[in-house]
């Protein structure tokens, strides 16, 4: 007699809009490749790439790339990391080692570089296979729900606002408060940068200044890029929404110089006059969240500067009604599903 197949509870995205939970078959993994008992899994706006199907990814595919979990077998040729390690696994999900890109350094635009949850299934499950490339080591001082949420949210904010042309004392402002906008903010905070936070509304004035702002503009209520220019021109924008109307208004507050770092995948153009760009220099760029290694900085800047996600947790078999909860822009501030509830 053979013994009944181990399976594992999972939710995947059955349909464009649709979330199921199910039970898959428990896989090995493929050479190069560990397989994880998920321990949390963070919900980021991205997954909705997925679930409503706007990449051309087949269905059924599990979402989820802010995922932390301890690594129970390793596949053929895996040496750096051994069974029992707890490790995470960010959007990108690990890179070739060989193309172009990566043979000079550039593994955030390796071209071999599937992205978790999307070319293969993510953290909305008890367990995951991951590429050996593509992991994270978990510092002991971050409990696995804690370090999830910073894996996407806190590393693309934390990489951009490093690598931007930001200095010490320079003016940020930060674009929407929200799961990337809340991390974004405090880092930026404890970098040095003067902070201005931005957002729709008066009342999230008080929780910004909170978080570590010096400043609140209400998007609504006042010009925002005059509001800028008062204070001095932003050297950074970090838009952490992804609104493009509230984006492109925000351009002429923009120091000369200054710079406009896209982290939020919005779904209309940005209008763009040229003259803002031309006269003051002015540059319009992306940022692609991190690799692997930047990972680990920003959880040990985190660890170090006492940064957290605030987040609400859920177990797993709630995954669809908190990734609606996302979407409604309703989570404070980050949902994360926690796979022993
Ligand atoms: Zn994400
Ligand atoms: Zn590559």
């Amino acid at each position: 007699m053979t013994p009944p197949t181990e399976t594992y509870r999972a939710v995947q995205a059955t349909a464009p809009g649709r979330l199921a939970l199910t039970d898959l078959p428990l896989p090995d993994p493929a050479a190069g490749h560990v397989r994880l008992r998920v321990e949390a899994c963070g919900i980021c706006h991205s997954d909705a790439m997925t679930v409503e199907g706007a990449l051309p990814i087949g269905f059924p595919r599990v979402p989820g790339h802010e995922v932390v979990g301890r690594i129970d077998a390793v596949g053929e040729g895996v040496t750096d990391w051994a069974v029992g390690r707890r490790v995470g696994v960010g959007y990108l999900a690990g890179h070739c080692g060989r193309c172009a890109r990566c043979r000079r350094g550039d593994f955030v635009n390796c071209e071999q570089q599937p992205f978790t949850g999307v070319h293969a299934d993510g953290g909305y499950a008890e367990v995951l296979i991951a590429r050996e490339s593509g992991l994270v080591a978990i510092p002991d001082e971050l409990d696995s729900l804690e370090a999830a949420p910073l894996l996407c949210a806190g590393l693309t904010t934390f990489n951009a606002l490093r690598d931007s042309a930001a200095r010490p004392g320079d003016l940020v402002a930060v674009l929407g408060i929200g799961g990337l906008g809340h991390l974004a903010v405090q880092y930026a905070r404890r970098m040095g940068f003067r902070v201005v936070a931005i957002a729709r509304g008066a009342e999230k004035a008080s929780l910004a200044l909170e978080l570590g702002a010096h400043d609140y503009i209400d998007s609504v209520g006042q010009d925002a890029a005059a509001e800028l220019k008062h204070l001095g021109g932003a050297k950074l924008v970090l838009a952490t929404a992804a609104n493009s109307a509230a984006t492109a208004a925000l351009i002429s507050g923009l120091a000369p110089g200054g710079q406009l770092l896209l982290l939020g995948i919005g779904a209309e153009p940005i209008p763009v006059s040229s003259p803002d760009l031309i006269i003051g220099e002015r540059v319009i760029g992306g940022s692609l969240t991190g690799s692997p290694a930047d990972s680990e900085d920003t959880l040990a800047f985190s660890v170090l500067q006492d940064i957290r996600a605030t987040t609400e947790v859920v177990g797993l078999a709630d995954a669809p009604a908190a990734y609606a909860r996302m979407m409604r822009n309703e989570a404070r501030f980050r949902m994360v599903l926690d796979m022993s509830r």
